[in-house]
Order: C-alpha cells, then structure tokens, then sequence
C-alpha cells in the first residue's frame, strides 16, 4: 500500500534529515512511513502509491478553498510569464495590502514576509524596538514559528517531540520568555506584577491550534488585551492560523477582540509562502525604513506569491458564505463524531470553532497544555493509524488542529466517520 513512499523516505532520508523539511511531516511520534503525494484536488490527497485521502491538514492551514483550486492555477500560470520575482515594488502589493486591510479589522499599515514565522519574529522585534523593553510573554503549548524566542514550552513539533529545552537557543534569549498557562489570566498577572515595566508584549494565539484545538474561555482574551492597555504592553494575536479561516476578519471579527499587532501566515498565501505583519500606525512606523527597526525579505511580496494570496481572499472576501457552510461542515462532522465516540464507550473530548476541530482521548476538559498533555495520545497515534489506512489524512500528532477546507462534501464527511467508527472498533479489537 505504501511501497513507493517507503522507498522514497528511504532516498530521503540519506539528503535530508529526517527525510523531510519539516519534522511533524516525518511521522516520528505517529510512527509508520509518511506519506509521500504526488497531487492533490479539491478535498483529496493522492500519494505516489496512488492511495486518495480525504484531507483534514489542508497543508496545515492554507488551503481553505480545497487543492489546485482552479482560479489560484490559472492566475499562478498566467502571472509566471511576466516574472517569478522583480525584488522591487508592484502594484499587486500594493492591491494586497488594500484588500487586507479591508477585510483584517485594526490593520493600518502591512507588511508582506514569506512564512509566519517570520512574521512573529518581527512583530516581537517591533514591540520590543517601539516599547524600550525586552521581556515577552507567550503560552504552554503555543507555537509562533522556530524563531529563537518562541522555542520555550512551545506547541507544535516541539510538544509532538517532547523536547523541553530546545539546544542552540542560549539562555539570554530564553530568559526573555515568559510562559503562562492558556486561559490562566492570574498567571499573567503575576508575571505582570513579578517584572513591572519590563513586558513588551504578549503574544497568543487567540485560538490555540499547536496543541489541538483549544478555544479561549470568556473573558481569557479580553482580560490580556486589560492588562496590555493598563501597562503599555504591546498585544499580538498571532493570527497565522486564524487569520481569513475563522472569518474574514479572523479571530479579531470571530471574537470581538481588538489587537495592536497581528500576524498572518496559512490562508493569506494561498498555498504560496507568505506572511504578513501589521497593526497599529503608531507602532509601525518604527519599522524600516520609517523607523529603525530593521526587517527586509529578498522574496518579500513575491509576484507569485501575492497572486495566489490576493486570489484567494479576494474569493473570500466576496463570498463570505464559505465561512457559513465551513462551519456547517465541521459542526455536522463535529456531532457526527460525537456520537461514534460516544457509543465507543472510552473518554474523548472533541473541541471545535469554525473549520477548526480536535479529537483528544481525554476524560477531563482540554483547555490548556496540561490538559492537552494528560490526553491519551498513544491511543491518538492509533487513531492516527487506523484512519490513514482508511484514506483519511489526520495530522499525525494530537498537538495539532485539524482543518476543514470548502472542497469537501457530505459525501466525504460521512465516509470520514464511518472511517472513525470502524477505526475505533480496531481499537477495542
Ligand atoms: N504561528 C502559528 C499560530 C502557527 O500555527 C505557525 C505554523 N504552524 C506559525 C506561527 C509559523 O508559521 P510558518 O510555519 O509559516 O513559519
């Protein structure tokens, strides 16, 4: 069944480390071969065995509208013949940071970096140039990207890994993040009160997506965005997962919560690799060449890129109905799922926003690292396993959220739970 990706991670793995580009994609922690594709449309993955997958990664985020989506190929073709890259300024940047900012609420300038990474590392060097202060503060299990100061405690591969101490970030970048527990307001203030003056900023992901999929209680966003405007510290909702997926002012429009800097990555590209960083004007103008604050990309809003970005949330934005019927389909295969795992009769919590769902084998509430940790995972990797033999491509750890793209149908969300039914019946075999 997976003959020729077993021989190709074999070939992989002697020019790559690991035999892949980015570690969760190896299946360590799942165990088994990865997958190797060869194409994908729509809602489905066809791997080189020529296996299909009904596809719940949707590449980690990006592609909302299903694979290959026709206009994206077409404006992608029909731009390469002009270039594939200028390094100097094009009306279509120009176009995308206008239609950004008319769909991302509190977003006055923007500026395009090419993952999100990228885009986290540089609002953290913003808040920390435009405050005077060093210190940040980021949560358990929360994952920005593998720029140096978001390495601790973080979510993602490194929660996947279980690595606690990430070698070759020295303590003195380490020291300068602070970790809260997620939804855990009074540790915040704590560490608020413990380095007065010293916070830059405070980074979140509004929702939690690198360790599952864990919501903000009521109150948890609003009560940091408090604590920012009473101390002049700078609040980033790291919007890489949420940003156009949740609605088409991400979780700022979801959630009714206002930012002073924003970072995108995922479905603002289209596919391609794009982030962006943006927010208040006051803030950035301190970014160069208005201020000191240096940041630069020689890809930065790449033509090619921009087109499948702009192509994308263009198509969004006119049709907000997509977040509706998004959101119907993950909600029916929410309760769907709900009641197989329910007649299986074992603890399982199932926890969902807009296209955005994770399973844990959990007897209490997943609402934290902690809680995500104590899962059953060993009993996820299983899951995993059993659901991928049956053409279902879940993300191969339980520290990640699963996405539903526009592609898939009643068709495929039934043939998903009916996977999940018989898969939980191995399970008890
Ligand atoms: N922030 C969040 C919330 C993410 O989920 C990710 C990637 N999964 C990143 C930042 C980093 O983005 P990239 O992988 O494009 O560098």
């Amino acid at each position: 069944m997976y003959t020729k990706s077993k021989e190709l991670f074999e070939r992989a793995q002697q020019s790559i480390p690991g035999g892949v580009n980015s570690p969760v994609r190896a299946f360590r922690s799942v165990g088994g071969t990865p997958v190797f594709m060869k194409r994908a449309q729509g809602a489905y993955l066809f791997d080189v065995d020529g296996n299909r997958y009904i596809d719940y990664i949707a590449s980690w985020g990006p592609m909302i509208l299903g694979h290959a989506w026709e206009p994206v190929v077409k404006a992608i073709q029909e731009y390469a013949v002009f270039s594939t890259s200028y390094g100097a300024p094009t009306e279509l940047e120009v176009e995308m940071a206008e239609l950004i900012r008319s769909m991302a609420p509190n977003l006055d300038l923007v500026r395009m970096v090419s993952s999100g990474t990228e885009a986290c590392m540089s609002a953290i060097r913003l808040a920390r140039g435009f405050t005077g202060r060093n210190k940040i503060i980021k949560f358990e299990g929360h994952y920005h990207g593998h720029a140096d100061p978001f390495l601790v405690k973080a979510g993602s591969g490194v929660a996947t890994f279980n690595i606690q101490t990430v070698p070759g970030v020295t303590p003195g970048v380490a020291q300068d993040t602070l970790t809260a527990a997620y939804n855990d307001l009074a540790g915040v203030e704590q560490l608020v009160a413990a380095y007065p003056g010293a916070i830059a900023a405070i980074i979140v992901e509004p929702v939690a997506g690198n360790m599952g999929c864990i919501l903000p209680e009521p109150g948890f966003l609003e009560g940091l965005r408090a604590i920012c405007d009473r101390e002049g510290i700078v609040f980033i909702l790291d919007e890489v997962m949420t940003g156009f997926r949740l609605a088409p002012g991400g979780a700022q429009q979801r959630l009714g919560i206002r930012a002073d800097l924003l970072t995108y990555g995922k479905v603002i590209g289209g596919g391609m690799p794009v982030g962006a960083f943006g927010g208040r004007k006051d803030i950035m103008q301190h970014i160069s060449p208005l201020g000191n604050v240096y940041q630069a990309g020689t890809l930065s809003g790449n033509p090619i890129a921009m087109i499948a970005g702009y192509t994308v949330l263009s198509a969004l934005k006119a049709n907000p109905g997509i977040y509706t019927e998004l959101e119907e389909k993950t909600i029916y295969l929410r309760d769907e799922l709900d009641r197989v795992f329910r007649a299986w009769g074992e603890p399982y919590r199932i926890n969902q926003i807009g296209s955005m769902i994770s399973v844990h084998f959990s007897d209490h509430p997943v609402r934290d690292f902690s809680s995500a940790s104590g899962a059953n995972n060993e009993l996820f990797k299983l899951f995993f396993h059993s659901m991928l033999r049956r053409g279902v491509y879940l993300p191969p750890s339980a520290f990640e959220s699963w996405f539903l793209n526009n592609a898939l149908t009643r068709t495929d969300l039934d043939a998903t739970v009916r996977a999940a039914e018989e898969s939980l019946a191995e399970l008890n075999g």
